[in-house]
């Protein structure tokens, strides 16, 4: 590749990353949500990205924490107000390379927000909640929907599914996000977690590895510590 056209490289570069909520059955029966009609998302901030070998994932003081274990996708182009009838094979096109990715929730802050109506954003805005691999290049993975997503917890597996059980698959994310907000190149989509989510507390150990057909191809490893600064959770 030339040097004119630098390669996306690091997830870092992202303007906004968007995240797919509820998108995997087992998930959504586990934290008793409703399945949605239409794919749903969130953003988490880019401020949130734990890049690897960057330190401790960061617990603030009085939150419950939840991994989320996902695939995600960067994305190459600018998308825009994309029709019900783009691909499966545009989508693919559309991708530049993918990351592992651990989309920390602040469970007990996102429960009392979805309680009372309000935004998501401090649970799941918070430094370090946004746990990255190293960027995996496209030909990595030859098929989105046959990666298998492992994470464990002091070496003891909490997570470990593959990505064929995607409610909503990659083009229908797209086509409806497109039509809310540009897509722009860059872009870090998140494709929701599978079941076995959990909490995680001081001192943990959490490793995350995708895995194709067996072969390990990205991992996140990191330690768990107590976010420093003057947040204390509080009821809003
Ligand atoms: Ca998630």
């Amino acid at each position: 590749m030339s040097s004119l056209r630098m390669p996306l490289k690091y997830i870092d570069n992202a303007k906004k990353i968007l995240c797919i909520g509820r998108n995997y059955a087992a998930h959504i029966k586990e934290l008793n949500s409703a399945q949605p009609q239409q794919p749903f998302f969130f953003l988490k901030p880019t401020s949130s990205i734990l890049k690897p070998n960057n330190g401790p994932f960061l617990i603030p003081k009085g939150v419950l924490v939840h991994h989320e274990v996902e695939l995600a996708f960067i994305l190459n182009k600018e998308l825009k107000n994309l029709s019900e009838s783009f691909s499966p094979q545009e989508a693919i096109d559309a991708i530049e390379g993918y990351a592992l990715t651990i989309d920390m929730t602040a469970r007990n802050v996102q429960n009392e927000a979805k309680k009372k109506g309000l935004p998501w954003s401090i649970g799941k805005g918070f430094d370090t909640f946004l746990p990255v691999s190293e960027f995996i290049p496209k030909s990595a993975i030859p098929d989105p929907y046959n990666v298998d997503l492992q994470l464990k917890i002091n070496n003891e597996i909490e997570q470990d599914d593959n990505t064929n059980l995607m409610i909503f698959p990659i083009h229908k994310i797209l086509s409806s996000m497109s039509n809310i907000m540009t897509l722009e190149k860059g872009d870090v989509i998140l494709t929701g977690t599978p079941k076995g989510v959990g909490p995680i507390v001081e001192g943990d150990d959490i490793e995350a590895t995708l895995s194709v057909d067996g072969k390990e191809i990205a991992r996140i490893e990191c330690k768990a510590e107590l976010k420093p600064g003057f947040y204390e959770y509080k009821e809003t």
